[in-house]
């Protein structure tokens, strides 16, 4: 059979822009298929108002490139997601990534072909093309879930979801608006529709921790200083388990004196966005010392929401840092508004959308117009939304059947030459996510290169290796907190799903080291021909 192409990446978001790129500086004849009109996934889908990174601009951007770094200004501390969509495509022009990627296609399915050891990709435009391998970079939050309620398809208004947002732009002036779900990218629009609509009501399944931001325009002083000293900051970065660099203070919570403790909380609360859960050592360790940061953070609810109904439900009872957490402007403030509604739906879920609206508790909300924030099939979901078929015409689907397995969050048994950026067991999501997509990316290519350079056409992870993968991501994610509550980590918001914790929570210099060792043990772990 003839190749069309040493790889095939699926997906043009950070991950797949920056594995195109890399592996055509190795002289891999590479193809990028996105499903997508231009680059940037995340930030090319989620359009919604108020969308923008909670991890600092300045560090949630690449570091492969000291000439990008040095060219790009990030004007706020937080940048919008028409600025990081902007970046996205600065990326692309700058290291021509567009003529090799094929936009507006969608891979429907991949065969592994044991006979040659050769990949078959199909889309959804009739392609068919053969490669020696394939790489996932298909987003670990790109595949929105629309919840399966009675009715959505009745509904005579306009529905959106968040995470396909319409490119245009929605303007929601003198309408009525509902909007279903208080993750973070209802955390971040809720404010801004607030403003526009006539009648906003919101409808929470769960309440949520929120850190005020304090975004603001990056002083260019700020900026100089941190162009000067990029290395450093990535480099103590890469200290930090998420990836981030921030302080994260070295003191448990419970061995620290009430009003000491709350003088920190306040430090970083004023500070601002997700060091907050640095705050101590063992918030997510010990459910004392996370009640502490729990109790702050519904303190701060109390004071700034007026109606002590609405603060009650609007507080949550679970753990801090359990869901991820998240970042706002405004978000409880909103609540104050008069035109503002909060509908509890904790105890009772909503009983049917109706053409007019929802009902729930018995009461029907009418409005104009449906926001369905309600996330994504995380992790796993666009994975198995292609039909992979690997060794024996076995799909991942069923390998998966009761959570994914992989081996080091890159590969799985059964499917030789596929390699999957950021998978689950790999820590991705709990991090900031550009630098472990590099750290992926690096890892992959350097791998591909190692494989020319001793002949080798096949790459496959073994059975023992994967088990004891999978069993490592397990015991780490037994000793946190935050594989205890209903959250997407553990996939509880897919009725159905497997509940899995599937990031590796052992944090990313632990995660680097391991992969690491693996190559200097020449690629221990897996099997070569
Ligand atoms: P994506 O950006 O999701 O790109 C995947 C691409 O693959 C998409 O363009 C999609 O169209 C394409 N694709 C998927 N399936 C197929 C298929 N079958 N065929 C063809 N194409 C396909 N992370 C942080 O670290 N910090 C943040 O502040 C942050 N903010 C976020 C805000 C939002 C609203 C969301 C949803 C996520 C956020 N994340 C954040 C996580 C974010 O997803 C990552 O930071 C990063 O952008 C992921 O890049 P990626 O290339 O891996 O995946
Ligand atoms: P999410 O965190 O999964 O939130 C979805 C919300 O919808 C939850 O409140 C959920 O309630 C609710 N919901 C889901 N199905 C429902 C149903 N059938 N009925 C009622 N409510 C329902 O999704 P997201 O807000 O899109 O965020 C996903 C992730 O993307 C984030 O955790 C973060 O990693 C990333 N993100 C980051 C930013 C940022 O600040 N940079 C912004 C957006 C997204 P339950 O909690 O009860 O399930």
């Amino acid at each position: 059979m003839k190749t069309d192409f040493d790889a095939i990446v699926i997906g043009a978001g950070f991950a797949g822009m920056y594995m195109l790129h890399r592996l055509r500086q190795a002289g891999f004849a590479t193809r990028v298929i996105e499903a997508g009109k231009g680059v940037g996934g995340t930030w090319y889908w989620n359009r919604y108002p108020g969308a923008r990174c909670d991890v600092e601009s300045v560090q949630y951007s690449y570091q492969f490139s000291p000439e990008l770094e040095q060219e790009w200004e990030w004007t706020e501390r937080y940048a919008t997601q028409p600025e990081i969509l902007r970046y996205a495509n600065h990326v692309a022009d700058r290291f021509e990534l567009r003529r090799d990627i094929r936009f507006e296609t969608r891979v429907t399915r991949a065969t592994f072909d044991e006979r040659e050891n050769l990949w078959i990709v199909e889309t959804d435009r009739g392609d068919r093309l053969v490669s020696r391998f394939v790489i996932t970079a298909m987003g670990c939050l790109s595949s929105p879930n629309t919840p399966k309620i009675a009715g959505l398809a009745d509904f005579a208004g306009a529905v959106y979801h968040t995470g396909n947002w319409p490119h245009e732009g929605v303007d929601f002036t003198g309408r009525t608006v509902g909007v279903i779900g208080t993750g973070s990218s209802a955390i971040q629009s809720i404010p801004i529709i607030a403003r526009q609509v006539r009648r906003l009501t919101v409808f929470q399944r769960t309440a949520n921790y929120t850190i005020p931001a304090h975004n603001a325009p990056l002083d260019p002083d700020y900026v100089q200083r941190a162009k000067a000293t990029y290395r450093d900051m990535r480099a103590r970065a890469r200290t930090k388990p998420a990836g981030i660099a921030f302080d994260i203070n070295p003191v448990p919570a419970v061995e620290t004196p009430e009003a000491e403790r709350n003088r920190i909380y306040e430090t970083r609360w004023t500070y601002g966005g997700l060091g907050f859960i640095a705050s101590f050592s063992d918030l997510l360790l010990n459910d004392d010392s996370n009640k502490t940061a729990a109790d702050f953070v519904r303190a701060k609810i109390r004071e700034i929401v007026r109606d002590p109904a609405t603060a009650e439900i609007l507080s949550p009872r679970n753990i801090i840092g359990c869901k991820r957490l998240c970042v706002d402007t405004g978000y409880w403030e909103t609540f104050n508004r008069p035109n503002v509604t909060l509908v509890d739906i904790g105890d009772e879920p909503i009983e049917c959308i109706t053409s007019t609206g929802v009902r729930a508790k018995g009461k029907s909300y009418d409005f104009d117009c449906l926001v369905l924030a309600t996330g994504f099939d995380a992790m796993t979901g666009a994975l198995l939304r292609v039909d992979f078929r690997g060794r024996g015409g076995a799909t991942l689907r069923d390998a998966w059947r009761e959570g994914p397995k992989t081996y080091l969050g890159l590969t799985v048994v059964g499917f030789p030459n596929l390699f999957t950026i950021t998978g689950p067991g790999s820590p991705s999501v709990l991090t900031n996510m550009l630098p472990s997509i590099e750290q992926h990316v690096e890892w992959i290519a350097d791998c591909l290169e190692a494989m020319r350079a001793n002949g080798r056409t096949v790459i496959e992870a073994t059975e023992p290796a994967q088990e004891a993968w999978v069993g490592e991501v397990g015991k780490s994610a037994s000793i946190t907190l935050r594989s205890t509550c209903s959250s997407w980590y553990v996939g509880a918001n897919i009725p159905g799903k497997p509940r899995v914790f599937m990031p590796y929570i052992g944090g990313l210099p632990a995660y680097i080291q391991a992969c690491e060792a693996v190559v200097a043990e020449d690629y221990r772990g897996f099997a070569l021909s």
